[in-house]
């Protein structure tokens, strides 16, 4: 018998559920990746995340030779391209893992409906992508828990499932494929963008775990200190599995760990958002009656960096130099947009997308709806003084001297509001004026919020 494991976000071989099954279940087994038409016209193949796919694809490919295989990648429609191989092969099951985006919902009703004709079936897996599966965990007479507290006690509650080990062998039978993409073919990448490859992220992981997670309770909101895992486009390509993540930080145990595990918990109660409320990706999650702002000009400093608010502009040019940017630096950037300059959520959220390598439907959306007070955060009145947040997350001025050079000179107190030196000395910086006193700002968004 012929298998076939449509691989997505679960590129790789050690605990995946959805290959192991192939594995056990078949003679002969298809590792099957699909360039999408459907999410290249979409626009979700940014370059950078296509350049961390494209390494993503070699190591699969790396990994399943190792062990007698290949990756077989095909480029179309995926609903067609699958139908193909099962066709070629006389394939009996696809195994899947269960997506939580419209798209991937879109995604398995056709891949059902093409493959019953064929007398195929359709294995959907949960507890691929998230540790616990959407749905598994509720309150009572609700689809999903609409607040993070009570959702995490009850998902710290949910026994873990085995994490299995990589597959020993497969055999994968002769068809045809089209090359893999390379990383070097993408252009448009961002200057230090990570490796990907599930052989990178199992090196990222053993060296967090060593060095860094017993300090992450106390160090992760600190912005130079650089302290978080920065395994999250790991997650979001499924190159490390977020339950085994799970299991071996508890193993080790301690503060550091439980807060760590703590974090992979927001990463599930989004997805268990986004699959009960999949509109949230795009509509409001709780609509605010928001009539929001919508400045060209504003904007376009917000996305360059530009801001003339030190610690807001070095998180956006972060985010450019790397695709990738602290989370105390993302809520502030994005408290910024949506509250102080009171600009849609979507207007920000986009630009994280086209630039973010972990850039995630569920993750993205519902963050920043959190910050915008139009989802789930239980305070969505809340205004961050970025002021005062860079004075606690960058008490020296080091996260803003890395990225704002300009600025790299000013000493600590004076860094972070360079508005207030004398007129000649800010003439020299080359820096520029704040666009507006975030006082001001707060003050206009909780008049449109009727908060005051
Ligand atoms: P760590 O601190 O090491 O945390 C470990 C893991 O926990 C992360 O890799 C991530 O998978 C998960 N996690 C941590 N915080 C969150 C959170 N608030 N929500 C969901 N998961 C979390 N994360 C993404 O993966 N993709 C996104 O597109 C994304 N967009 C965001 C947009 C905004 C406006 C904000 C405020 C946050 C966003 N986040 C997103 C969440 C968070 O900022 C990143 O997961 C985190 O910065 C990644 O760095 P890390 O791996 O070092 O995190």
């Amino acid at each position: 018998t012929v298998s076939v494991i449509l691989f997505t976000s679960d590129l790789r071989v050690h605990d995946q559920p959805a290959l192991a099954a192939a594995v056990r279940e078949a003679d002969e087994v298809v590792p099957l990746f699909v360039l999408d038409r459907g999410v290249r016209r979409s626009g979700f193949d940014a370059p950078n995340r296509l350049a961390f796919l494209a390494d993503s694809l070699t190591a699969l490919d790396e990994e399943l030779r190792e062990r007698g295989g290949r990756l077989v990648l095909r480029t179309g429609d995926v609903a067609e391209q699958v139908g193909r191989v099962v066709t070629e092969t006389g394939a009996r099951t696809v195994h899947l893992a269960a997506g939580v985006s419209a798209y991937a919902r879109r995604r398995e009703d056709r891949l059902r409906a093409g493959l019953s004709g064929l007398r195929c079936g359709l294995r959907v897996h949960e507890g691929v992508i998230t540790v616990v599966p959407p749905g598994a965990v509720t309150p009572a007479n609700r689809d999903h828990f609409a607040v993070f507290t009570p959702y995490f006690r009850r998902w710290a509650e949910v026994a873990p499932r085995r994490v299995l080990a990589a597959p020993r062998s497969l055999t994968v039978p002769e068809l045809p494929g089209h090359p893999l993409p390379r990383r070097r073919s993408v252009t448009g990448t961002a200057p230090a963008l990570a490796r990907g490859g599930e052989r990178e992220g199992r090196e990222r992981l053993r060296r967090w775990l060593a060095r860094d997670l017993d300090g992450y309770a106390e160090h992760h909101d600190d912005l130079p200190g650089d302290a978080t895992s920065r395994l999250s486009p790991h997650l979001h390509f499924g190159t490390l599995s977020a339950a085994e993540l799970v299991q071996r930080a508890r193993g080790r145990g301690g503060p550091g760990a439980q807060a760590f595990v703590r974090q992979l918990a927001w990463r599930d109660f989004h997805h268990q958002v986004l699959a009960a409320r999949p509109d949230a990706a795009h509509a409001d999650y709780r609509p605010r009656g928001d009539r929001w702002r919508g400045d060209e000009r504003e904007i376009a400093a917000w996305k360059e960096g530009r801001t003339g608010c030190p610690v807001v502009d070095a998180g956006m040019r972060q985010l450019r130099h790397e695709g990738w940017m602290h989370n105390r630096a993302r809520l502030l950037t994005a408290s910024y947009l949506t509250k102080t300059l009171y600009t849609d959520w979507r207007v920000g959220a986009r630009h994280f997308l086209e630039l973010l390598v972990d850039g995630d439907i569920a993750d993205n959306q519902l963050n920043w709806q959190w910050v915008a007070g139009t989802g789930t955060d239980t305070r969505p009145g809340r205004v961050l003084s970025p002021l005062a947040q860079a004075r606690r997350f960058d008490p020296h001025g080091a996260y803003v001297r890395r990225w704002v050079p300009e600025l790299a000179d000013l000493g600590d107190r004076e860094i972070h509001s360079p508005e207030t030196l004398d007129p000649a000395r800010r003439a020299r910086l080359g820096y520029p004026d704040p666009l507006i006193d975030p006082a001001e700002g707060r003050a206009r968004f909780r008049r449109a919020r009727g908060l005051d």
